[in-house]
This record gives structure tokens, sequence and C-alpha cells, in this order.
């Protein structure tokens, strides 16, 4: 029996691919061994949004190589798609596998022989017109429910449609199988996961279903505790979607919502398909609905033409936005994406400024929020994460929480009352173990 170790870097969709994947190997007679346990196949799923993914890629070649000297390495993912070439000059890489390829893997590497070359099967990425349904399981508490993959959306930052292709989903009716499918397991709550999960519903190039069509039925499936939706662009979050969520058991008061910047002049730019206006209304009306809803962000700094007068239109935006966290990204230049040629190159030091600027303004948004929330009582979901005796999990609206450790409470979902935050900046919480409740 062949042993295959697996390495994902990126996104969550690349974890819910790459669990995905690691099935279909084990499905056909391969042993999964962590990636020290001498493998004879190792599948690197690599990303092309992580800063440095060609070196991070030679290191993990180069760890692989050492710990099992003649195993068959292949490279998949969103770096495999936009640079094949390059990966394949890596030593030690056997095959580079495109997006329309890496589901066939097993069948297109048929006995992962050694060879002289390295094969490289990467189509052009307009190949990629089938989706190919996906989700992580076993791993954690939660699972990443692939829905929707690709965009059709051109923003000058970004690299994604280019090595994702174009948006296409699963099907309502597949999706809630595979939901039922996870619910028969220990796992109680699923995230929804994909590159714009806003634009669901696209199937053979034809919008046949809706965002909305798929929560609704989805908050129809019996053992599943949560659903989460990972992350939706600001014009694609109706407020159908949002009343829906605000009165639902199942789906969770916790939004991300990508802003990218909080200047219209920066936002055209980008090529995003909204204003800042827009976003205030969806973040008033989710507020309004669900006063207590986390809401995370996304944010660049340093886009080409972002003057510290810009910059500072997106800061003050943010200090006043009641929202509760931010995810702060340099912008970084990619190959082959509008922004890259753009004039107004705005210095790496700057950058890093800007970037610290707001990392620090998303610990007090964040402070504050969890401010807000004490005192009062929500479910937790305890995870398998044990840090000097201490356990951790999240409450609904997505509030980290630390409770002493107990073996029973792990994936357990218990009641908890938040009482304060500690000096890691996660809330302690009030005896969960005595209110316990029976599922
Ligand atoms: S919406 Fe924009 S940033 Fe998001 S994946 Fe599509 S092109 Fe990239």
């Amino acid at each position: 029996m062949k042993k295959v170790a697996f390495y994902t870097l990126g996104c969550k969709l690349n974890f819910s691919e790459t669990s995905t994947i690691s099935r279909m190997f084990e499905q056909k007679g391969y042993q999964k061994v962590d990636f020290d346990q001498t493998p004879d196949i190792f599948i690197i799923n690599t990303c092309s949004v992580t800063e440095n993914a060609d070196k991070k890629c030679k290191k993990i070649v180069k760890e692989a190589k050492k710990i099992s000297p003649n195993a068959y390495i292949t490279i998949i993912g969103c770096y495999a798609q936009l640079k094949p070439k390059e990966i394949a000059e890596i030593e030690g890489v056997d095959a580079v596998l495109g997006a329309a390829e890496k589901f066939r893997i097993i069948e297109l590497l048929d006995g992962f022989a050694k060879e002289q070359e390295t094969k490289v099967l990467a189509s052009e990425i307009k190949e990629a017109v089938q989706f190919n349904h996906a989700f992580s399981i076993h791993d954690r508490t939660r699972t990443f429910l692939k829905v929707q993959d690709g965009c059709n959306y051109g923003c000058a930052f970004c690299t994604i449609p280019l090595a994702r292709g174009k948006s296409r989903s699963d099907s309502i009716s597949q999706i809630v199988a595979a939901a039922n499918e996870i619910a028969h397991t220990e796992v109680k709550e699923i995230v929804l996961t994909g590159v714009n999960i806003g634009d669901f519903g696209i199937q053979d190039g034809r919008r046949k279903e809706s965002f909305a069509n798929l929560v609704q039925a989805l908050d129809q499936v019996e053992g599943i505790d949560r659903f989460r939706i990972s992350s939706i662009e600001p014009n694609l979050l109706t407020n159908e979607i949002i009343t829906f969520v605000s009165k639902s058991k199942r789906f969770v008061p916790h939004f991300h919502i990508p802003l990218q910047s909080g200047s219209n002049a920066i936002l055209r730019a980008m090529g995003r398909r909204y204003l800042r206006e827009l976003y205030v209304d969806r973040v008033s009306k989710i507020k309004a609905l669900m006063p207590h809803c986390c809401i995370g962000v996304d944010v660049i700094v340093g886009f080409p033409g972002e003057t510290d007068a810009l910059f500072q239109e997106t800061y003050q935006f943010l200090n006043e936005l009641p929202v509760s966290y931010l995810h702060v990204f340099s912008y970084s230049e990619r190959a082959n994406t509008r922004a890259a040629e753009m004039e107004e190159v705005i210095p790496i030091k700057v950058r890093n400024e800007r970037s610290k600027m707001l990392r620090i303004l998303s610990e007090k948004k964040r402070r504050n929020f969890y401010e807000e929330n004490l005192g009062l009582t929500y479910k937790v979901l305890f995870e398998e994460d044990v840090v000097d005796g201490k356990m951790h999990g999240f409450t609904e609206n997505y509030i980290r929480v630390a409770a002493k450790y107990d073996p029973l409470l792990i994936n357990e979902v218990k009641k908890v009352t938040l009482s304060e935050i500690n000096d890691h900046g996660t809330v302690e919480v009030r005896e969960p173990e005595l209110q316990y409740e029976q599922h």
C-alpha cells in the first residue's frame, strides 16, 4: 500500500480540495500519512496569494525530499496553474497539475512512477469549466464545504480568476446532499466556501440558482448545528440574505465582507463593484437586525495611487464603522494583473506602516466587540485546541473563548456566559461544565 501525504497552503477552499483529493486516494487504496511519515507520494496544494509562493513551494519540496528522497512529488493548486513551467524547474518536482487536471490526479499520474522528465499537465485556465465538489472532513470540528469556484469579476489586483477560472457552482441539491452526509459525522459546523460565493448559482455558464436559495435550503438540514458564510462581496449580500440569517437558528450572526478600501477613488481604481456608501448601508442593515453580529473586513493598503489622504479616508471610515475585526493585506504586485501596470506605486515601507496602523485598529475593534458582549450568554463550539490547560472555541458570533480543559467538551456545543477578556485577548467563560446541554 503506497503512502501519500499532503501539504496545503492558502485558503479554506484549498483545504477543502486537499481533503477531498486525499479521500479519493484512500478510496483507491492508498494510505494517508503525515508529512514526516516517509510517504511514497507528496501532494503539495499551493496558493498564488501567499507571499513568496515560489520560495514556500521550494522550501516544502526540499523538506519532502529530505524526509523521503525517492518519493514522487506533485504540485497542484493556484500557483501550479499560474506558473507550471517555473515550478517544473524546482529540483525534485515530478509533476505539476493545473486547475482542470488536479481532481484527475490519480488517473493522470497512473501509478506515480518516477520519470526522467517532470510531467506538466496544466491546460489553459479557460478549460477549467467543471465544478469539482469538495469538503474537508474529520480534520476539524468544522467542515469547509465548497459551494462555488472561480470568479467573473476582474478586480485590478487579483490573480484568482487566472488561477481558478470562471464562476461556477455546485447545485443546491448536491450541496444539501453533502451537508446531510456531513451531518452523519461528528462535525457540528459547516463553513460555506468559495471564491465569490455571493455569485453562487452559475452552472454550465448559465445562472440557475441563487445564494439566497442555497442558504434557505441548507437551513433545513438536520444534524448541523451551525452554518457560517465564509466571505461575501458587499454588493452581493442582499437584504434577503441578511434578513434570513437574522431569523435563522442555524446560520450564525457572522459576516466577513471584503471592503478593500474606504476611498471611493481607490475602489474605482481597483474595479470593485460598489462604493463606500453601499458598504455602510450593508453594515447598518446587519446591525439593525442583529446588534451583536460579528462583521469582519478585508482591506488592502498601499494600492497604487493610495495617497496619505486616501489612506486616511480608509482609516477614518473603518474607525467609525461598527465592524468587529479587520484582515489587513499589504498590496503586492502580481504578474498579469492591471494593478501591476499602474503608476503611483506606494513604497513598501509606507505599505508596511499603513498595514501596522490598521492591524492596531483591528485589535481595538476586536476588543470593543468582545467588551460589548461581556455578560451575555452564547453557545460555544469547543475545539481540540489546548494551550496551557485551557481549551478554546468560538461563539456563534465568532468570539474566541477560553475555558478550563475538559476532554468531554471537545466538539460539544455548550451554553456559556462571557465573563472577561484575558491577557491573551480571548474571553474567559463562566463554568461551562455546569451548563451542560444535552443533544
Ligand atoms: S471578486 Fe475580485 S478579489 Fe474576489 S476573487 Fe473575484 S476578482 Fe478576485
